[in-house]
C-alpha cells in the first residue's frame, strides 16, 4: 500500500486524457495530506466522453446477454484483485476505516456478479390481439448512453450500482465521481480498461459544473443520480424534462423503539446505523423515538455503546469503528446540530464535539443527545455526521406522525417484538425502506429507493436494471388463424 497521491485522468474511448480546465486537489480529511489530483473537466471534455459512450452503444446494445454477463463477471474478478488499492484510496480521501472500505469494495464486487446474472434474466412478453392473425410483442431495449453521478460517502458502491445496472442492461455510461473521492474511481477505471470494450464505461472528473454539463448533454438518454436534495432539484432543471432520470437523495431517517422491543438489540442496531461511516450514510439513523417505558434503559445503553466506539485515522487503525468525517461542510453542520440541540435544552449524553487531539483531522466523537425537542435540527434535518437525537413517546399513532413528519422518505427502522405493532408500523411508515429488528435496510437483490424529497427510481434488484431499459411494442400481422 502506497502513500503517494493518486493521479486521476479522464477515461473515455478506451484511453486516458487530461482535462482542459486544470486540476482539483483532494486532501486526506484525517491528516490534510494530498491524497489525489483529478482533472477539472470542461464541457468539451464531457462532450468527448459522451461521444465515446454514444459510439460504443452502437455495438454494446447488440451484445448477447450472456456475453455481457461474462464481461461483468470478469470485471468483478479484476476488481477483486484490486480491493486493497481501491480501499486504501477510499480511506485516504473519504475517511472510513480501511476494513470498512474493504467491505465496501467487496460489496461492489458482489453487485457486479449479481447484475451479470440479472443481465440474462430480462424478458419481454407477448399479448394476444382481439383481431385474429395479429400478435403484439413487447421487447425491452437498453435506453441509451447513461450519465452516472455519484457522491463521496460510498464512492465505489454508488458508482457501482449505476455501472453494473446500466451495462447489464446494454447501456453505456459516463461516470462523474465526486470531486472529493476521485482516486478510488481512478483505480476502478483501470479495472474497466483491463476488461471492457472501449467506450462502454467512461469517467470524467470535476465538480458540480462538470456534472451539470454531463446531465444536460443532449445525447444522454438517462441520468442516474445519487446525492443531495438540492443537487437533485438542480438536475431536474438541467435535464429539461426529456432525459429519463432517477434520483436517490438524502433524508432524515427515524427509528422507533417500542415498549415491546428487545432493547439490547435496539441499542446494537442504533449504534451501528447511527455511527458507521461517521454517520455519513443516506440511510443513517438521525433521530430515535423510544417508548417512555424503555426510554431510560435505551438511552443509557446507547450512550455507553457510543462512548465505547474507537475513533481513529482509518489507515493507522484499519479496524477502528469510526474514522474521519469527509468534508468541512458536513463536519461543521454536525457541530452546528449539536450546538442547536444544546441550546434547545437537549442533554448530550455521549460525545459532544470535535476530537481536538486528532486535529486538523475532521474527527467528531460519536454523539447522542437525549430529550431532543422535535423542532431541533437533529430531529428535522439530515445531519450526515456521527450524531443522533433521541426523544420519548407514549402513543403509537403520534410517533408515526412524528416519524413521517419530514420532507424525505428514504429509510426507517423499528424495533418491536409485537406482531400487531410490526405490521402497523410496516404499513404506516411512509418510507421506501422499512427495516424491522435489523438496520441493514438495503440488500442487493431487493429494490432500494426513496419517496417524496428523497427522490424517485430504484437501484438494486431487477428494478435497478429495468430502469435502464425501455419498452418497444411490435405489432405483427402474421395472418395465421
Ligand atoms: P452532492 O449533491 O453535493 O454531490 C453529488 C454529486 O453531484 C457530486 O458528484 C457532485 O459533483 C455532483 N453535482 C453537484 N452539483 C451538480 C449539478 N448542478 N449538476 C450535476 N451534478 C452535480 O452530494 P454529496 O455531498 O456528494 O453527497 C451527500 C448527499 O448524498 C447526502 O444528502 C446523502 O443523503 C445523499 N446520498 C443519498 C443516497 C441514496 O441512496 N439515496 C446515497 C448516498 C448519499
Amino acid at each position: 500500500m502506497t502513500n503517494t497521491p493518486i493521479t486521476c485522468r479522464n477515461f473515455y474511448a478506451g484511453t486516458w486524457h487530461d482535462g482542459s480546465g486544470g486540476v482539483i486537489d483532494r486532501a486526506n480529511p484525517a491528516t490534510g495530506e494530498l491524497a489525489a489530483v483529478a482533472p477539472r473537466s470542461t464541457a468539451d471534455d464531457v462532450d468527448a466522453a459522451v461521444k465515446s459512450a454514444v459510439e460504443a452503444f452502437r455495438t454494446w446494445r447488440k451484445t448477447r446477454p450472456a456475453e455481457r454477463a461474462k464481461y461483468l463477471h470478469q470485471l468483478a474478478d479484476e476488481c477483486a484483485q484490486r480491493v486493497d488499492d481501491m480501499a486504501s484510496a477510499i480511506t485516504r480521501e473519504q475517511g472510513k476505516p480501511l476494513n470498512e472500505a474493504r467491505g465496501e469494495v467487496q460489496k461492489f464486487v458482489t453487485a457486479l456478479h449479481y447484475y451479470a446474472e440479472e443481465a440474462t434474466r430480462v424478458f419481454g412478453r407477448t399479448i394476444p390481439n382481439d383481431a385474429g392473425g395479429f400478435l403484439s410483442i413487447v421487447e425491452k431495449e437498453p435506453i441509451g448512453p447513461v450519465a452516472g453521478i455519484a457522491p463521496w460517502n460510498y464512492p465505489i458502491e454508488l458508482i457501482g450500482w449505476k455501472l453494473a445496472g446500466a451495462t447489464a442492461a446494454g447501456c453505456t455510461i459516463v461516470i462523474k465521481p465526486s470531486e472529493h473521492t476521485p482516486g478510488c474511481a481512478q483505480v476502478l477505471s483501470e479495472c474497466v480498461a483491463a476488461v471492457l470494450p472501449a467506450g462502454v464505461v467512461n469517467f470524467v472528473y470535476g465538480d458540480g459544473s462538470t456534472g451539470q454539463a454531463l446531465v444536460a448533454h443532449p445525447a444522454i438518454a438517462k441520468v442516474g443520480f445519487t446525492g443531495s436534495v438540492a443537487t437533485g432539484q438542480s438536475i431536474m432543471r438541467s435535464v429539461t424534462g426529456i432525459t429519463a432520470l432517477s434520483l436517490e437523495l438524502g433524508g432524515s431517517c427515524p427509528m422507533i423503539v417500542t415498549k415491546h422491543a428487545d432493547v439490547e438489540a435496539a441499542v446494537k442496531g442504533a449504534t451501528r446505523r447511527s455511527f458507521r461511516n461517521a454517520g455519513q450514510i443516506c440511510i443513517a439513523i438521525n433521530r430515535i423515538y423510544a417508548h417512555r417505558d424503555v426510554y431510560d434503559e435505551f438511552v443509557n445503553g446507547l450512550a455507553a455503546a457510543a462512548d465505547a466506539l474507537v475513533v481513529a485515522d482509518g489507515i493507522k487503525d484499519p479496524a477502528a469503528d469510526v474514522g474521519s468525517m469527509t468534508i468541512d461542510e458536513t463536519f461543521q453542520r454536525t457541530l452546528d446540530h449539536i450546538a442547536d440541540a444544546r441550546e434547545r435544552g437537549a442533554s448530550v449524553v455521549a460525545g459532544g464535539g470535535r476530537i481536538e487531539d486528532l486535529s486538523p483531522g475532521l474527527f467528531v466523537r460519536p454523539t447522542v443527545v437525549a430529550d431532543a425537542p422535535d423542532d431541533s435540527l437533529v430531529m428535522r434535518e439530515e445531519t450526515f455526521g456521527p450524531l443522533v437525537g433521541v426523544a420519548p413517546y407514549t402513543d403509537l399513532d403520534d410517533v408515526v406522525a412524528r416519524a413521517n413528519g419530514v420532507p424525505g422518505g428514504l429509510a426507517s427502522y423499528v424495533y418491536t417484538q409485537d406482531t400487531r405493532e410490526t405490521f402497523a408500523l410496516a404499513s404506516e411508515l411512509d418510507f421506501g425502506n422499512v427495516a424491522i429488528n435489523n438496520v441493514d435496510a438495503g440488500i442487493i437483490n431487493a429494490p432500494y429507493g426513496g419517496r417524496r424529497e428523497s427522490g424517485f427510481g430504484y437501484e438494486h434488484g431487477p428494478e435497478g436494471l429495468e430502469s435502464y431499459l425501455h419498452l418497444k411494442h411490435i405489432r405483427l400481422h402474421h395472418g395465421a388463424r
